[in-house]
């Protein structure tokens, strides 16, 4: 069912709140195990939620934007009482002492968080295959990685075991895994939505985004998590549009609209999946898109400088766990990429050698952000794929540059602080191949109003 007409629903009190929770943790009870998308599920707790919910619409009382939806939270995000491992051995004993700002205003629309999902040790991959807690299968192409670090919030969309759910994303990471199990995730524009209460990766480009099977679920979810945060200082004051009012009704649906294509984002990628973005390309003209031949010069540039400036980020973050306050110092329990970034990062940060690797890094991050403005100058979308290659097979280990090549056509987006999607484009050999769309920074619903379009033409 479509998730406006399941809220409709859930208020008509045709299906009750109650039996939507129901119906998934059937889903989860059966299927977890194998898939392994949750980590952790309070099934009382949200029975509980359900229940005031069913209660408040019984008694004719206003409800919420999410009344009654299942949501699903990735392990960076603190919620109360729950189990915020970030997939790590470190923080294996930690619950949630407090809602993040994102989790407060899931709560205040009256959606109901069932669980939180497995992700790669500290949101550092691209694979979900680092987490501490075990891999995570990609229900859309099973044997195959997720994607990651979101895989278990992308998993749990595409298995059908929640409404709606939440990731981050620093280089891609809601839009990889969302790309390779075939749903859609949406990263905001840097600042649109509050990193309050979200353990950081690196905290100049993490972005917290919602995952879902229609693009109405994703303009429901940042309706609820966007908007200025007064305890988190890079949010921006701004006023927010009302994503969900945005339709595809009108005529000429795309008419006029000007979508950019990188010649050098095909040129990474594999044939295959340059022919399936081609096949959504030209459905945008057939609406009425008008394309624009675009280069971007710096495409080599983007992987160095993100990862040195993630590592340097990350090193800083990590500090905190020493292992006095909460859980285990990191250095001595944590995986083998978690530990490189540490030492790379420390390394990195020296003041001997900070001028020579972490100064260029941003000067070249300058140069990056400055490419991407000029290139949007001229079009309202840019559209690409969204990874260059397809998932690998789970237990085929692949060397730390191969891993990071996952990265190249994300990464900018991160850079550049502006708002991307990935929505599903088409199939190889039965593996989904996601469109990636990117825009000026706040033009988010740019992206919203042409996935909904594209999604129309389905
Ligand atoms: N794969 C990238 C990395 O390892 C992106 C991770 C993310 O967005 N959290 O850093």
């Amino acid at each position: 069912m479509n998730i406006m007409n399941k809220l409709e629903s859930i208020k008509n009190h045709d299906l009750t709140a109650l039996e939507n929770i129901n119906n998934y943790i059937k889903i989860i009870d059966k299927n977890n195990s194998k898939i392994n998308a949750f980590l952790d599920i309070n099934e009382e707790e949200a029975i509980k939620t359900a229940e005031n919910i069913d209660q408040k619409i019984k008694n004719g009382e206003q409800t919420g934007d999410l009344a009654g939806l299942v949501i699903a939270i990735k392990s960076n995000i603190n919620v109360e009482d729950f189990k915020i491992s970030a997939a790590s051995k470190t923080l294996e004993t930690y619950n949630g002492s407090f809602d993040a700002t994102v989790i407060q205003r899931i709560k205040k629309e009256d959606g109901i968080i069932v669980g939180m999902t497995n992700m790669d040790e500290f949101a550092a991959g691209s694979s979900t295959e680092t987490s501490y807690f075990g891999q995570t299968e990609n229900p859309a192409a099973p044997g195959r990685i997720p994607g990651g670090s979101s895989g278990g919030s992308a998993a749990a969309i595409a298995a059908k075991m929640c409404d709606l759910s939440l990731g981050s994303d620093t280089g891609g990471s809601i839009r990889n895994p969302a790309s390779h199990c075939g749903v859609i995730g949406f990263k905001p524009t840097y600042g649109l939505v509050s990193r309050q209460g979200l353990l950081d990766l690196a905290m100049s480009f993490d972005q917290i985004g919602p995952f879902a099977n229609d693009t109405s679920g994703i303009a429901l979810m940042m309706d609820a998590i966007a908007g200025f945060d007064e305890r988190e200082c890079t949010t921006i004051e701004w006023d927010v549009p009302q994503f969900k009012d945005i339709n595809e009704n009108s005529q000429n649906l795309l008419k006029g609209i000007k979508v950019g294509i990188v010649e050098q984002f095909m040129e990474v990628s594999d044939d295959h999946i340059v022919n399936i973005i081609e096949g959504s390309i030209d459905k945008m003209v057939e609406m009425g898109a008008e394309l624009v031949e675009l280069s971007f010069d710096h495409i080599d540039l983007c992987l160095p400088t993100y990862y040195l400036i993630n590592y340097v980020e990350f090193f800083s973050a990590t500090r905190k766990y020493d292992g006095r306050k909460y859980g285990y110092k990191i250095e001595d329990v944590c995986g083998e990429e978690v530990l490189r970034r540490i030492h790379m990062g420390s390394y990195i940060s020296q003041k001997e050698y900070s001028g020579k690797y972490y100064k260029k890094a941003l000067q070249a991050r300058s140069l990056i952000r400055n490419e991407m403005k000029k290139l949007l100058r001229d079009v309202d979308v840019i559209a690409g794929p969204t990874v260059p290659k397809l998932p690998h097979k789970l237990g085929k280990s692949l060397d730390t540059m191969d891993m990071y090549a996952y990265d190249v056509l994300t990464v900018i987006a991160n850079l550049a602080g502006i708002p991307a999607a990935s929505m599903p484009s088409g199939e190889v050999k039965g593996i989904p191949v996601g469109l990636q769309i990117q825009a000026k920074p706040l033009e988010d619903e740019k992206i919203i109003h042409l996935m909904k379009v594209m999604e129309s033409m389905d």
